[in-house]
């Protein structure tokens, strides 16, 4: 007698669900693998395509390519949103509902403007490849628009650049800016003097990279001024607007705003009429169940898991790939009756941070590096994490090039400085 197949949904294909995804590889089970794009994106790297030192396709690959030979897994694109956990179906856009034995959540975070929605139209995030194109575009059209004004004014404006949150996100954005400004463009224009740019970093509590010890922030501050970065500390944005925004007691008028301040897990949590635990996420057990549901799991940022500290786990890849894995073995386990798997329990394997080139911040294990041997080693292991070969190869070959020219590869810009333009507008435009 044959058992009929399981089914098991992953909502996302980011590092927790592709995860998940891979240690069900030999399970006896039907894998519906749904995300909203056709890639597994590598975020640790996407500060790279913003800045023009990496093209989209160096940090992303299609789920397709990723689980081809992976039999017992289907891959549907679609945006997901809604989950009816009585009945156990996923509701997607504009597809029918797909049904499920068993969940696994893994959507991950989105950007949160801590009340101010209505900031988001006035500035940038860093968090998919759409969001990092579109950074490039601007970043580069604000030179290209300053090289046509002769206002010093203007200018100044159009050169101003700043960036919002101290983290790790925010240190790489303002160093990379400040870099490409002062190194790569530097002699590429006649009107304007790129290295004049002004990249300006607010971090509203007292260091940047508050989570690494106080000797490594202080590194990082001194990094980032090295680079030209005015790092403004204890310095809390109050508004944004089409003209500018207020960082402490001052205003600064300028277009280029880059929020990386605060985050908030996908709303997965109300999907399910779950009350949220802190940042919007699903609180989950130890075994990364969700509260009350035992056939549904959650993973990665959009989970709160209590770590041995009693603390929540971090949102970095690291525990959403441990957690994708971990509930992929216990699911497999779990389709062959055994229930009694072990707790999980996260490796902690330090965390690196990035300023520019040959400056970095590691902590791993209690030991504190910092500069051109934490870079080494920062990118070392970027270039180990990336999912396939293809793309280490291109990462690795674009760094090379880079260190030696001080170059960027990534440069063309595919919308108009002044906005998008449709190819087919423009040409009917020139024929009236
Ligand atoms: C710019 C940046 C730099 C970072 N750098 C580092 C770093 O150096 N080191 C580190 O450890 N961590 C870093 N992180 C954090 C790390 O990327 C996250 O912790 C990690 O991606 C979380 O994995 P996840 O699987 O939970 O979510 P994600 O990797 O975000 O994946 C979520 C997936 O769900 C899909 N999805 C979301 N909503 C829906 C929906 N409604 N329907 C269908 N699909 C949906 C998304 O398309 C995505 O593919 C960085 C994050 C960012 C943004």
């Amino acid at each position: 007698m044959t058992m009929s197949k399981a089914r098991i949904v992953i909502i996302g294909c980011g590092f927790g669900g592709l995860a998940a995804a891979q240690a069900l590889r030999s399970a006896h089970a039907d894998i519906i693998l749904i995300d909203r794009t056709n890639h597994h994106l590598f975020q640790p790297l996407l500060y790279q395509v913003a800045t023009a030192a990496l093209s989209p396709a160096d940090s992303a690959t299609a789920t397709r390519a990723i689980l081809r030979r992976q039999s017992n897994v289907t891959v549907l694109m679609g945006e997901v949103t809604g989950i009816d956990t009585m009945n156990r179906r996923i509701e997607i856009v504009g597809a029918d509902d797909v049904p499920y034995d068993l969940l696994v959540v893994a959507t991950g975070a989105a950007y949160s403007y801590f009340g101010h929605g209505d900031w988001a139209q006035f500035s940038h995030v860093l968090k998919t490849l759409e969001d990092a194109v579109g950074i490039r575009g601007a970043l580069l059209g604000a030179f290209e628009r300053a090289e046509s004004q002769t206002d010093a004014e203007t200018v100044g404006r159009l050169l101003t650049f700043v960036v919002v949150g101290g983290g790790p996100t925010g240190v790489e954005l303002a160093g990379n800016i400040a870099e490409l400004a002062r190194s790569t463009l530097a002699r590429d224009f006649r009107n304007i003097n790129p290295a004049s740019a002004r990249v300006i970093l607010c971090e509203s509590g007292n260091a940047v990279l508050g989570e690494f010890p106080s000797r490594l922030s202080r590194y990082a501050s001194s990094a980032l001024a090295s680079l030209g970065v005015e790092v403004r500390l204890n310095t809390t944005v109050t508004t944004i607007d089409a003209q500018g925004l207020t960082a402490g007691d001052q205003r600064i008028e300028t277009r280029n705003i880059f929020w990386a301040a605060g985050t908030t897990a996908r709303p997965a949590a109300q999907w399910m009429n779950l009350q949220p635990a802190q940042h919007g996420a699903i609180s989950v057990d130890p075994r990364c169940a969700v509260i009350g549901l035992t056939d549904v799991f959650a993973v990665g940022d959009v989970a709160s898991q209590a770590g041995a500290s009693g603390q929540p786990l971090p949102g970095l890849a690291a525990v959403a790939k441990q957690q994708g894995a971990y509930v992929g073995k216990l699911l497999s386990a779990r389709l062959k009756g055994k229930d009694n798997f072990p707790p999980f329990r996260y490796r902690d394997l330090g965390t690196l941070a990035v300023i520019g080139r040959a400056r970095a911040v590691a902590h791993l294990g209690g030991v504190s590096l910092s500069g051109a041997a934490a870079w080494l080693l920062w990118s070392l292991v970027h270039l180990m994490l990336l999912v396939d070969f293809r793309s280490r190869i291109a990462v690795y070959l674009n760094w090379m090039w880079s260190w030696f020219t001080y170059g960027r590869g990534a440069r063309l810009m595919t919308t108009a400085p002044h906005g998008s333009i449709n190819s087919a507008e423009r040409d009917d435009d020139k024929a009236h």
